[in-house]
């Protein structure tokens, strides 16, 4: 059994297209969409994830802001900044890019940004929120995970869902999303004592890791949907994700790639809820 491949490239175009039409709508109404990204500090992996946001607003009509400072800026300066934004009606989203240096602390930044504009989901009402069923900010990557999951056309009522991996960011609310849509969810960590136990037992699996190889075919149930979060380099530093991939797709009846599959979905998703933010307001 060869699997069908999860596209995350061609969904994440598609789902552009309407987040676009959203977006051209709004604007038509003199309510244009506008999410305000913030870098402190040189980081090279950040300056290019922020470009790659901003990049991505103008292909789709959403107004951006890029605000750069430098690694000394004051934790209450940065803080300052985040109290404009929320006060500032022409900006629906606010994201802060992770990490930030060791002076700032960042579930202080989080929380202090407007629940209405914390487009990334991150703070402790918006997981709160989320884990009661209110119309909170979803996580963009779990999220992008669900909408693959959806474009399998698989109704997860019933099904068994297994998330490997238990951060704030992307284990636990992919667990909570899933659970949302009425899947017998079970969290694996690093001290889980046999993995594949669980894993066998699964119809979904979501490997959220950062260790490759964490998952091989015979962890895997036959036609199961497998969805690789890892990001992560082989011996030749080429990108490669959690899962074996090429083992895996011989018994899996879905499978995403690595990189082309949850990777595009993420900022997708943080385009979608700066779209959904804008037209709560
Ligand atoms: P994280 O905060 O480091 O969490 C990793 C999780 O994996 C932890 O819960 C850890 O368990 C668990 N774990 C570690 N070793 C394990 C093992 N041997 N067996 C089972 N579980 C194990 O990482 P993250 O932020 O969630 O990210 C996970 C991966 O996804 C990374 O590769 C990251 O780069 C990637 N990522 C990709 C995107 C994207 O857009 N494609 C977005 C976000 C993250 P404990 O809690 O017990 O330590």
């Amino acid at each position: 059994m060869s699997a069908q491949l999860i596209d995350g490239i061609a969904l994440s175009q598609k789902l552009r297209a309407e987040i676009a039409a959203r977006a051209a709508s709004l604007t038509a109404q003199g309510k244009q969409p506008g999410l305000a990204v913030i870098l402190v500090g040189e980081d090279p992996a950040s300056q290019v994830y922020v470009r790659n946001k901003v990049k991505a607003c103008g292909d789709v009509g959403i107004h951006s802001v890029l605000e750069k400072y430098d690694a000394d800026l004051t934790e209450q300066a940065l803080l300052d900044r985040i109290t404009a934004l929320n006060n500032d009606p022409t900006i629906h989203g606010i994201l802060v890019q992770m990490p930030l240096p060791k002076h700032i602390n960042p579930h202080k930044v989080i929380e202090a940004i407007a629940t209405s504009k914390d487009v990334d989901g991150y703070s402790v009402l918006s997981a709160g929120e989320m884990m009661t069923g209110l119309d909170g900010f979803r996580a963009c990557t779990p999220y992008g995970c669900m909408k693959l999951i959806e474009s399998t056309g698989t109704d997860l009522r019933g099904k068994h869902a297994v998330v490997i991996g238990r951060s704030n960011t992307v284990g636990k609310p992919m667990a909570l999303l899933l659970l949302q849509a009425n899947a017998t969810v079970t969290i694996c960590h690093s001290a889980t004592p046999d993995l594949g136990v669980f894993t066998r037992q699964a119809d979904v699996v979501v490997a959220a890791v950062g260790r490759r190889n964490t998952l091989t075919a015979d962890m895997v149930k036959p036609g199961a949907i497998v969805i690789d979060v890892g990001m992560n380099r082989d011996d030749n530093g080429k990108l490669c994700g959690d899962v074996d991939f090429n083992g895996i797709k011989e018994v899996a009846s879905h499978i995403t790639p690595v990189p082309g599959g949850v990777g595009p979905m993420t900022i997708t998703m943080l385009l979608m809820n700066t779209i959904e933010s804008a037209e709560r307001k």
